[in-house]
This record gives structure tokens, sequence and C-alpha cells, in this order.
């Protein structure tokens, strides 16, 4: 599968844990993420992804792109509710298309969670 992994910076940390909890299962799939998501999670992992640009600089576009291209098969995009993002069309745009696509979607660390257990037994 091709997984794109986005976090806000107030959730970064979570989307590090979560990919060293399933650090065995993401590294059978093509990983894609935005700019400073992607980076860190190279540091913190062995895992290696393809970073797009920082998302205030139009990395979540770019993998709106993807999704539209149905070249992205699962979004895992941790969100931060409760600061205010100056690229929040953005991040609506790239929400929008994964609904347009049917494409599975997590935006909070449970949610993601279940999605990457799926993947681990085999239901997705
Ligand atoms: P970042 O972008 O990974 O470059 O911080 C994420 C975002 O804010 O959409």
């Amino acid at each position: 599968m091709k997984i794109a992994l986005i976090a806000h910076d107030k959730k970064k940390s979570l989307m590090i844990d979560l990919c060293k909890e399933f650090e065995d299962v993401l590294a059978k799939h093509n990983l894609f993420a935005t700019g400073t998501t992607g980076k860190l999670i190279m540091e913190e992992t062995s895992l290696v992804v393809t970073r797009m640009a920082s998302g205030p600089l139009g990395g979540d576009q770019q993998i709106g792109s993807l999704v539209a291209k149905e070249e992205i098969d699962m979004v895992i995009f941790l969100r931060d509710p409760l600061t205010a993002q100056p690229h929040e069309p953005d991040v609506s745009a790239l929400l929008r298309l994964c609904d347009v696509f049917n494409i599975p979607l997590a935006t909070n660390y449970r949610s993601a969670h279940i999605m990457l257990s799926a993947i681990k037994v085999g239901h997705l």
C-alpha cells in the first residue's frame, strides 16, 4: 500500500510513537509524508519516507494531488484541532479528496492505531 503520514506540530511526537509501534508493518509499505513529519520519522525510526514539501508550503496539496491520481491508498493525518493553521484550506482540501476517492483516512491517534492494526493482521 501507499500510505501518507502527516502530523501537525503538536501531534508529531504521537506520530513518532505510532511509527515506532508499527515500524515492522509500515516498513512493508511505500510511505509518503509532508516535509517535517517525514524528516522526523526518518530520524527517529529506520523507515524510509518519500518527503513532500512542508505542509504550510504546499505539502498537503502535493499529497492531495497523489490522492487525486489514485496513487495513495491510506492517509494518516494527525491533526491539531486546537491550533489555527495558516494552511487550513489545504488541510480541508486534502480531507475532502480522501472522501472523494474513498481513501481510508485517520485524523487522530486512535483511529490511526485501528487502521494500522487492521493492516498488521491482514484486514486491509
Ligand atoms: P509538516 O507539515 O510535516 O511539514 O510539518 C504538516 C502540516 O502542517 O500539514
